[in-house]
Parts: structure tokens; C-alpha cells; sequence
């Protein structure tokens, strides 16, 4: 599928738009999910620009698979969180809305998890719960 590099995410990568970021490196960037389905959601995304793991490169997803991980600790350590949901859309018909490839870390229970929140999480909460996982990195 062709890339839209208009896309949010795309633009929050040229810093067009502002995230909550939690780390980046030259590859990958992780940021506080703005509609967070649980406390701590967070998202991990390579830079390359693909729409769906499908389309990423092997190497870039095996990259990005370590830095999920390296987030995931970070979630555990910082938000003592007892279990995390690691989530990821391939397409629209899966569900997917923002057309570059994402991974969601979700300190959650699937059994918890129903449809993406509809409204923006508090600001102020959320940026809390960045510093947290930033000091557990
Ligand atoms: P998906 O449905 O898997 O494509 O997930 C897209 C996710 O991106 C949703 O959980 C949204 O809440 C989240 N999202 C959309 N716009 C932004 C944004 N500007 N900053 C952070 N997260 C966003």
C-alpha cells in the first residue's frame, strides 16, 4: 500500500505536530498514546516508512520488536504494571487508523480492552505517566 506521508504520524516524526515522547533513537520513536485505551499506553513506531508490518523491512522490525521490548520493561518497572497488552493492527480491515506501522503497549488485560477511547486522556496524566517510564528506561 502506498505511504501518505501526511499521515499523523508521519508528521509527529517531522515534529509538525507534538507527542509525548518517552525515547527515540535514529530508527524508532516511542510516544504516549493521546487517546489511551489504559493508564501507560504507549506507542512504539520505526521511522522507516511503512503502513503495516507487512510492509516493514525485516530489519527495521526486528529493530523495533527489541526497542518494544526495552519500552515494555520500562512500563513494568515505572508504572509497576503486572501485565501489558502488546497490540498490533495490519490494515484497516484489522482495524488500524493511522496509516504508519505501530506497535500499542497497553498496561491492561485484553479482557479489559474494548474499543479505542473516543475522547483525548488528560494532558497533565499522561505526561505524568511518561516520566515514570522515561525514569525506568
Ligand atoms: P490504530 O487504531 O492501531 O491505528 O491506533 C492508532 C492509535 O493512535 C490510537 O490508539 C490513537 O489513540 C492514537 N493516536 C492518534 N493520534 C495520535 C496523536 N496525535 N498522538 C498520539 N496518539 C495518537
Amino acid at each position: 500500500m502506498a505511504y501518505d506521508d501526511q499521515n499523523i504520524f508521519a508528521r509527529i516524526l517531522r515534529g509538525e505536530l507534538p507527542a509525548i515522547k518517552v525515547y527515540e533513537d535514529e530508527q524508532v520513536l516511542a510516544f504516549m498514546d493521546i487517546m489511551p485505551q489504559a493508564d501507560g499506553h504507549t506507542l512504539v513506531i520505526p521511522k522507516s516508512p511503512a503502513v503495516t508490518l507487512l510492509d516493514l523491512a525485516p530489519e527495521a522490525a526486528a529493530y523495533t520488536i527489541q526497542v518494544v521490548q526495552k519500552i515494555a520493561k520500562a512500563i513494568e518497572k515505572g508504572l509497576d504494571a503486572k501485565g501489558i497488552v502488546l497490540m498490533q493492527l495490519s490494515g484497516a480491515s484489522a482495524g488500524q487508523t493511522v496509516p504508519h506501522v505501530h506497535f500499542h503497549l497497553i498496561p491492561s488485560s485484553v479482557h479489559e480492552l474494548g474499543k479505542h477511547a473516543l475522547e483525548m486522556g488528560d494532558q497533565e496524566k499522561i505526561k505524568a505517566f511518561a516520566e515514570k517510564i522515561k525514569a525506568a528506561l
